[in-house]
């Protein structure tokens, strides 16, 4: 038989498709790790598609991208679930899919919506995902939805109006704001200023039927819903923690050690996504901003 000689071309493109595959799982791993998808979703993505990233990743690899899963628990896990190590996800037979499903969904569970949402919705997320510029989209597309404006110690930056994107206040002025109860929540965000979001706005938008929408960060995101339990929570996501990565080095405002302190924050803020009722994924801020408006418009159960 003619001995076959793969061409110098096909061998090149062949291993630059297996490194870019390569790079691709080890993305998805900091995902799953990053909790930027949840497991369930690259599991599923794993049995539609076999040859698929999530299809073609190890069941070994998976579980320990998995949040506190270390080897340990990860080998007893692969017992119990009687899975063999040297299988991929999309390679799971029908019981093995059934069993790592229920397993996923006991370990992680997915929290519901709840019922009883009013039309305060509270718009937060890790850093650098976008959240400002989905506000900011909203305020210029919906003016139908009451953007509320924070209270800042920081300084303005250039073109930042107050009142219109903040209202910039000193120090004495938000301890008085605190003081007469005109806050619904408050909070020192980056260990740096101080933001909070005045009640009476908010009383007055809702009173007249609006729907009022904050941007602030996970503390005041938590201190709403202590405050108003019907609150609805929509947390922002970025496509992959590598796009986070990124927006903030593509930012270019923050130095390396500060990049580094957020990152460790959002990290920290991603984990928090299951207390929030629904999540939404800012690949593109129109798209983005559209799914917040039409969270606003389902009608409160
Ligand atoms: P920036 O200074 O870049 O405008 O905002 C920094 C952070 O402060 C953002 O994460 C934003 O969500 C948060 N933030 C803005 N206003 C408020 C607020 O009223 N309360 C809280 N808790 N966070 C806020």
């Amino acid at each position: 038989m003619a001995e076959r000689t793969v061409p110098e071309v096909d061998r090149a493109a062949a291993a630059r498709r297996a490194v870019e595959r390569r790079q691709a799982r080890a993305s998805l791993k900091r995902d799953l790790s990053m909790r930027v998808v949840t497991p369930q979703t690259v599991a599923a993505q794993a049995f539609a598609d076999a040859d698929s990233v999530a299809g073609s990743m190890r069941i070994t690899d998976f579980l320990l991208a998995l949040p506190a899963i270390g080897v340990g628990k990860r080998d007893r896990i692969l017992l119990d679930l009687d899975i063999s190590p040297v299988k991929r996800l999309g390679g799971l037979g029908v019981r093995q899919r059934a069993s790592l499903t229920h397993w996923l969904d006991e370990r992680f569970p997915v929290s519901e919506p709840r019922a009883g949402r009013s039309r305060l919705l509270v718009l937060a997320g890790p850093t650098a995902v976008g959240k400002g510029t989905v506000a900011a989209h909203i305020r210029e597309n919906h003016p139908e939805i009451h953007l509320s404006v924070s209270a800042t110690t920081r300084a303005p930056r250039p073109g930042e109006i107050d009142g219109v994107h903040y209202f910039f206040v000193d120090d004495a002025e938000f301890d008085r704001l605190i003081a007469d109860g005109e806050l619904l929540e408050h909070a020192v965000v980056h260990n740096r200023s101080r933001y909070g979001t005045p009640r009476a706005p908010i009383d007055a938008a809702l009173s007249e039927g609006k729907t009022v929408l904050l941007e602030i960060d996970l503390q005041g995101a938590r201190q709403v819903r202590a405050a108003e339990p019907s609150a609805t929570l929509i947390f922002l996501l970025p496509p992959s923690w590598d796009e986070l990565v990124q927006r903030l080095v593509g930012r270019g405002t923050e130095n390396e050690e500060e990049r580094t302190r957020r990152l460790r924050t959002a990290k920290v803020e991603l984990a928090a996504q299951g207390e929030f009722d629904y999540r939404i994924v800012n690949e593109d801020v129109a798209a983005a901003a559209r799914e917040v408006v039409e969270l606003s418009k389902a009608p409160a159960r």
